[in-house]
């Protein structure tokens, strides 16, 4: 058993959704690589005096945890839309049962029911 078509139509509409902005954000500041779904960030060359070389610094490693962190998050979202097609979705991965639409909601790649939850 597995999620009704009606919720997996309006999951699968948030996934998509949710990766466009994903990879909107992460355009902002990384360029893709070779990889699917892996990014780079790019060290912004603002200036050259001293000032403009620490804030330089700081903004690309600030960046580069966020880039982290979204990428993280886009990964979840692909492999959730890949599930969605492979007929997985919403199955936790730990006991097979449904996961709770509840849960499903507020956490749309979530892999495990909320018993299971890490
Ligand atoms: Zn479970």
């Amino acid at each position: 058993m597995s999620i009704n078509d009606a919720l997996k139509e309006e999951l699968t509409t948030k996934l998509q959704t949710a990766k466009a902005r994903l990879e909107g954000e992460l355009s902002r500041f990384a360029r893709p690589t070779e990889v699917p779904g892996e990014y780079e960030t790019r060290f912004e060359d603002i200036g050259t005096d001293m000032d403009d070389n620490a804030t330089e610094v700081e903004q690309y490693a600030d960046n580069v945890a966020l880039e982290d962190n979204l990428e993280n998050q886009l990964a979840g979202v692909t492999e959730a839309l890949e599930r969605m097609e492979a007929g997985t979705y919403g199955i936790c991965s730990v006991c097979g049962k449904d996961i709770e639409e509840g849960r499903l909601r507020a956490y749309l790649s979530a892999t495990e029911c909320m018993e299971h939850a890490k």
